[in-house]
């Protein structure tokens, strides 16, 4: 495919050529993961996704709109003409210097196509393990695990929260030298050095299935697969980990001991997935605040509350003012938020008990697992993001758990405080506290 050179000064355009590539261009500089085109009553909406939030830019004239969508199918190598159909396309373009590659989908809609274009930038790299803003007590934790010769260690999150990210940064950091590292990815969203990748091509007949089993035969040290999404991949990981392999992989479950009784779910024993898990990492991923403009403010009474509740204190938090260097968002980049289960025996007893995933939460926490909210806590109390963000990426029912009838007698104090909060807060919930309905209400929703 040829990559179209976007520029924007060329005088001799056509007017839709140049409010396109001033698009793209401008899209890029933003560093826009997508841009939304999206045909209105009256001409285009125009939103860039920054840092995972949709954010409106000026509309383009009524007059060109159909001009605009017929070029971008062009670029794409779409049908122009065939505009009650949806459309998949690529384009390779040359934005200011940089390869993107543009995946291009259109939508015919009520008032005429609408466009999604989404931007990949062909050599980003992916972000180093001390980057992703992890806790350095998770951080260690997490290395600890990968360290193992074997057994499976999972991300989980909802699509968009990073773990495959994370997931990257963690294969950079195994990659020595001296294992064998295998990925089977669908797609493939970095190059990653030092790894043998595998992209998965239903149509040439490299199913995921296939691709796995295939890279077995490798001899690998190291399996990073895409994601575990269906009984077969599972079964062929579980069965990698149990002989002397280190499966990384991803799940989409709403915390970290959900993950093991999705597996459950999935068809592997519950001895197996004691067995073979060795650690769960739930994330999110929150806008981080633009240093240039964050202002320091005392904490709301409410929101201190809400953080001691967690074991977070901080008398004082940062808000998000906006400046040109965020677009007046008041945000630059973002920061992961993490949930770390470590599977130890007592984790292992309870799942091999088949334990619900709400009962393996109380007993992740009385081990010491900071929870989501915790950790979103934590980064606001730092002033890396807002109060805002964390209610933003975990809404109400993740973290919460009930408190259970009576504490164990083996619990350790710091679980014991953790369980007095959470009936506490249980307590305020019956009471309707309006300030932080939306952070308890919905609590048996999850699991
Ligand atoms: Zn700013």
């Amino acid at each position: 495919m040829a990559a179209h050179d976007v520029q924007t000064s060329s005088t001799t355009q056509q007017p839709a050529v140049q409010l396109v590539n001033r698009l793209l261009l401008d899209a890029a500089n933003a560093g826009a993961s997508d841009v939304h085109l999206e045909s209105q009553e009256r001409g285009l909406r125009v939103r860039y996704r920054i840092d995972g939030v949709l954010q409106d830019v000026p509309a383009p004239p009524e007059s060109v709109r159909e001009a605009i969508v017929s070029r971008l199918k062009v670029m794409a190598e779409l049908d122009i003409t065939e505009r009650r159909q949806a459309h998949d396309g690529r384009a390779r373009l040359v934005v200011g210097g940089r390869e993107l590659d543009v995946r291009v989908s259109t939508l015919p809609t009520l008032h005429g196509e609408s466009v999604v274009l989404r931007l990949l930038d062909t050599v980003r790299r992916p972000m180093g393990l001390d980057q992703l803003g992890m806790a350095e007590d998770t951080l260690a934790a997490l290395q600890h695990c990968a360290a193992s010769p074997n057994g499976m260690l999972l991300t989980t999150g909802p699509t968009g929260s990073g773990k495959t990210s994370t997931l990257y940064a963690l294969v950079q950091r195994l990659s020595s030298g001296r294992e064998k590292i295998v990925s089977v990815e669908d797609p493939v969203e970095y190059e990653l050095p030092g790894v043998v990748q595998v992209p998965v091509r239903e149509r040439g007949g490299m199913t995921f299935d296939r691709a796995l089993r295939s890279m077995l035969r490798h001899d690998p040290d190291v399996l990073l697969v895409g994601e575990l999404r269906d009984p077969e991949t599972v079964e062929v990981c579980v069965q990698a980990a149990l002989t002397g392999h280190l499966v990384l992989s991803t799940l989409h479950t709403n915390d970290a001991p959900s993950a093991l009784t999705r597996l459950l779910d999935l068809g592997v024993a519950p001895y197996l997935v004691g067995s073979t898990v060795e650690a769960v990492l739930a994330q999110r991923l929150a806008r981080r605040l633009c240093p240039d403009c964050a202002l320091g403010v005392a904490a709301p009474e409410a929101v201190r509350e809400e953080m001691r509740q967690e074991g977070v204190a901080s008398d004082f938090i940062r808000v998000a003012v906006g400046c040109p260097a965020c677009r007046g968002t008041g945000y630059r980049g973002r920061t992961g938020i993490f949930e770390l289960l470590v599977v130890d025996d007592e984790v292992r007893d309870a799942v091999v008990r088949r334990d619900g995933a709400g009962q393996l939460r109380r007993l992740a926490l009385e081990h010491g697992m900071r929870s989501l909210r915790a950790d979103g806590w934590r980064q606001v109390a730092a002033g890396v993001t807002t109060v805002e963000e964390v209610v933003r990426v975990l809404p109400a029912a993740l973290g919460s758990v009930h408190a259970p009838k009576r504490p164990a007698a083996r619990r350790r104090s710091r679980a014991r405080k953790a369980e007095t909060k959470r009936a506490q807060a249980a307590a305020g919930d019956a009471t309707g506290r309006a300030d932080d309905a939306s952070s308890h209400s919905g609590a048996e929703a999850h699991d």
